[in-house]
């Protein structure tokens, strides 16, 4: 399925909950759930009839696939990777996103969005553990360094993303050097780190059906 290249900000209306698509536009009064938090489109100020099992099924999925900022296909190969993984699909699915390398980046604060993130990455701006790696969905492992590379140390949109990170904060199981714009990754993330509202049971259950 081809990657959406609509308005954004149409998600979060969609979603009903801000899903911080934009970066700093995401936290000032120009946000547009904010502004107007119904649903996007001519009908959507109506009242909304109740929504079926698997109407909240797919909503729930969309909205985590929509966050992560992948493609039905990716979502589903991530998915698929998390079943075959001992524990609970939901959690192992969920902490396999938050370990791509676009999100880490973005967590870091080297990136103000997810999107921004897979973009830098894609564009060769960041080493780890020495090496150049230009894979978003690369996965980080335990004690992983992420740096921003030397000659990308002066992009205008990496400076001004860490000038912002503690806006944005930066999560426990990740360690950040401003100065040295380099990061590492203290341990892996847990379920419990992942504070945005997900019900990643309801996922699981609208594809195993
Ligand atoms: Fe969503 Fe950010 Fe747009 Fe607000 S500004 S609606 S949080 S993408």
């Amino acid at each position: 399925m081809a990657r959406y290249r609509g308005s954004v900000c149409r998600l979060c209306r969609r979603e009903n909950m801000k899903l911080f698509l934009k970066g700093d536009r995401c936290y000032s009064d120009k946000c547009a759930f904010d502004r107007r938090s119904y649903p996007p489109g001519q009908h959507g100020q109506r009242r909304r009839g109740k929504i079926s099992d698997y109407g909240v099924q797919l909503r729930e999925k969309q909205k985590v696939k929509r966050m992560y900022n992948l493609s039905e296909k990716q979502f589903r190969l991530f998915f698929k990777r998390a079943e075959q993984k001992a524990g609970i699909t939901g959690s192992n699915l969920l902490v396999m996103l938050e370990r791509r390398l676009d999100n880490v980046v973005y967590r870091l604060g080297f990136a103000n969005s997810r999107n921004q993130g897979r973009h830098l990455v894609k564009h060769n701006h960041f080493l780890v553990n020495g090496k150049k790696v230009n894979i978003p969905s690369f996965i980080v492992n335990i004690d992983d360094l992420i740096e921003v590379k030397e000659k990308s140390k002066n992009v205008q949109v990496i400076l001004d993303s860490i000038a912002t990170v503690e806006r944005r904060s930066v999560p426990q199981w990740l360690e950040l050097d401003k100065d040295a714009a380099k990061g590492n990754v203290r341990n892996l993330p847990v379920r419990e780190d992942l504070t945005m509202p997900m019900q990643e049971q309801l996922i699981v259950e609208l594809y195993s059906k």
